[in-house]
């Protein structure tokens, strides 16, 4: 077992897309799986579900299944394998209809254009694949916008199209999301990302159709894609509606200024921190893994320094479903968060305060002194047990020195833990008594060699043992005490 605390989310697409290599993909330190829905179909997606469990099933590692569902994004279409090359000052067209209507325009860009025609006049700057590509619109009609290039590169097919500044008139959760939310809880995955949240009300819109579709899995926990200025300024509301938040770079870099974004990601980790929600740091992380073995060594800062902030996972999109190095960029994202995790002592930045943490409860009490206790008596691992995974959640976000053993009955519960700081789940039989409880350590202990008889385990929960209630008792146990 690895010592990270910090998990690592990793895209999966078509670079990793065969049983070997997806094994090899999440062998090297994958914790958390994210299907993105703006890409592939209902097909890839339920295949590449299968190989996760059948090699979560086989490795005896809980993976974590995130599905992000699109939102209100507006995407170019189809285009020809390899892209199209956008030079600057080139004339383009947007139609649906793939063919230039006017004779003198090099390109086509296929694209439903209906929204986009209702929020764009003569002027309006349109920014494609995360702003790396911009254009401006030189004329606009019922079927198609014209414009020319601003700055231009490589464009490829379903490359998101932003316009900064333009309230575009698309309905929060649409018919799409609608019909993939229904496609993942059919197939149970564990998270459902929301893009481009507005506010607290988005999150309920989501839990409502979850209601409706499909009410079984009503626990399904929902994380906040936080890519617009309006949802930083309902933050409060959305950390109390969500389970968790995502710092999504990519969209928020063009929908306010790339020089926001680190300041940003500090305000957000540190609110999430205090709300004890998860949070996950995303996008370009190591952006040049797309296309080298090695990333730059600001590259290699920005993963380490998102973890000095506090944040819960890190998160890898395009290195890992369409990059070159897919299995090097997991590799070395686990070696940087283990480099900068043996230094957090020094340079970390999470505090959380028991007044912040809003905890009705005993919970965070008891959490300290299991964390002090620990660190007092040099204990080896801190072991929870837990049933809804509140006990697990509120141990990770004391943020320990050792790491934390999390025993469940509950599958659901196990396959969460997979997202959270510094937890390593087990999927145990439900123990009723103090005595089965130490057992079931004891062997999982053992089992996994995590530690040797002699060494302590300081072990928390709620007693009296098997209802379900905040955790009110800490107990100092050493190994092979009682046999
Ligand atoms: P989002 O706004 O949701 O982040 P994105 O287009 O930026 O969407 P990422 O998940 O960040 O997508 O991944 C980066 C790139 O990796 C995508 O633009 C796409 O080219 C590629 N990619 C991701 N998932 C897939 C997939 N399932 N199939 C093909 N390509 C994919
Ligand atoms: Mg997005
Ligand atoms: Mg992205």
């Amino acid at each position: 077992m690895n010592n990270r605390k910090a998990k690592i989310v990793a895209t999966v697409g078509p670079a990793c897309d065969t049983l070997d290599k997806l094994r090899e993909l999440i062998l090297s330190g994958v914790d958390v799986v994210r299907m993105n829905f703006s890409h592939g179909t209902h097909d890839d997606h339920r295949r590449r579900i299968g190989m996760v469990r059948q090699i979560s099933e086989e490795i005896k590692k809980p993976i974590t299944i995130l599905q992000d569902l699109q939102g209100p994004k507006m995407r170019v279409g189809n285009l020809p394998d390899g892209g199209i090359m956008l030079n600057v000052g080139d004339d383009v067209v947007l139609s649906a209809s793939s063919e230039p209507s006017e004779s003198g325009v090099e390109h086509a860009i296929p694209m439903e254009v209906p929204e986009l025609a209702r929020s764009v006049r003569k002027g309006s700057r349109v920014l494609l694949d995360d702003g790396r590509l911009e254009l401006e619109v030189t004329g606009v009609r019922m079927d198609a916008i014209e414009a020319k290039v601003v700055m231009g590169g490589k464009l490829t097919s379903h490359k998101g199209v932003n316009l900064p500044g333009t309230e575009i008139l698309i309905p929060g959760f649409t018919e799409k999301d609608r019909v993939d939310l229904a496609f993942g809880l059919e197939q149970e995955v564990d998270y459902v990302a929301i893009s481009f949240v507005r506010s607290s009300e988005d999150i309920k819109i989501v839990r409502r159709a979850i209601s409706e579709i499909n009410p079984e899995r009503m626990d399904t926990r929902l994380i906040a894609k936080l890519e617009r200025p309006e949802a930083i300024a309902d933050l409060d509301a959305i950390l109390d509606t969500a389970d968790g938040v995502m710092v999504a770079r990519g969209d928020l870099g063009v929908e306010t200024s790339p020089q926001i974004v680190p300041i940003m990601q500090k305000l957000i980790i540190e609110a999430a921190n205090k709300k004890s929600r998860q949070v996950i740091t995303a996008t370009q992380m190591l952006e040049s893994m797309m296309q080298n073995p090695r990333p730059t060594r600001a590259e290699a800062s920005d993963v380490a320094n998102a973890v000095f902030d506090g944040t819960d996972a890190v998160m890898l999109s395009g290195e890992t479903a369409s990059g070159a190095f897919p299995i090097e960029a997991v590799k070395m994202m686990d070696a940087i968060v283990q480099e900068a995790e043996a230094h957090t002592n020094e340079w970390g930045h999470c505090h959380p305060t028991p007044d912040a943490l809003g905890l009705q409860d005993d919970s965070y009490s008891l959490a300290r002194a299991a964390k002090e206790l620990a660190h007092d008596t040099d204990v080896a691992c801190i072991a929870v047990f837990t049933r809804g995974g509140h006990t697990a959640r509120v141990m990770s976000m004391v943020r320990p020195d050792v790491p934390v053993l999390a025993f469940t009955p509950d599958k659901r519960t196990y396959l969460r833990l997979g997202l959270y700081w510094g937890i390593t789940p087990f999927l145990v039989p439900f123990a009723s008594t103090v005595e089965s409880m130490i057992r079931t350590v004891e062997e999982a202990i053992f089992e996994s060699s995590l530690m040797k008889a002699g060494q302590q385990v300081v072990l928390i929960s709620g007693f009296p043992v098997g209802g379900k209630r905040p955790p009110n008792f800490v107990l100092l146990h050493t190994l092979g005490e009682y046999g």
